[in-house]
């Protein structure tokens, strides 16, 4: 266990915990708009209906639920993140992240 962040100090917008099990109509439009609206994965263009809202490092595996740790997708994307993490799970032995 890594988690040695102290008490949570929200100094930037990216650090705000996310209440909830999930992110809000607020939360989504900061993501976007820090990618400019494009896919985090491929850069593609994204619109509305088709953008998957995912955290990069899963709270499961130590990730933080805030926006910093937020990012969309496009669907391609999202599934290529679901099955890394899935294969992250499957050889999970050690930990080094970065
Ligand atoms: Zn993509």
């Amino acid at each position: 266990m890594a988690s040695e962040r102290g008490a949570p100090v929200a100094a930037h917008a990216d650090d705000a915990l996310i209440p909830g099990a999930y992110i809000t109509d607020e939360a989504m439009q900061a993501v976007l708009e820090r990618q400019c609206h494009r896919c985090a994965g491929c850069n593609a263009p994204l619109s509305a209906e088709s953008t998957h809202f995912d955290l990069r490092q899963p709270v499961i595996r130590g990730g933080p639920h805030t926006l910093g740790n937020f990012e969309a997708l496009c669907p391609f994307c999202h599934r290529n993140h679901m099955r890394r993490i899935r294969e992250q799970f499957a050889g999970m032995t050690g930990h080094r992240n970065k």
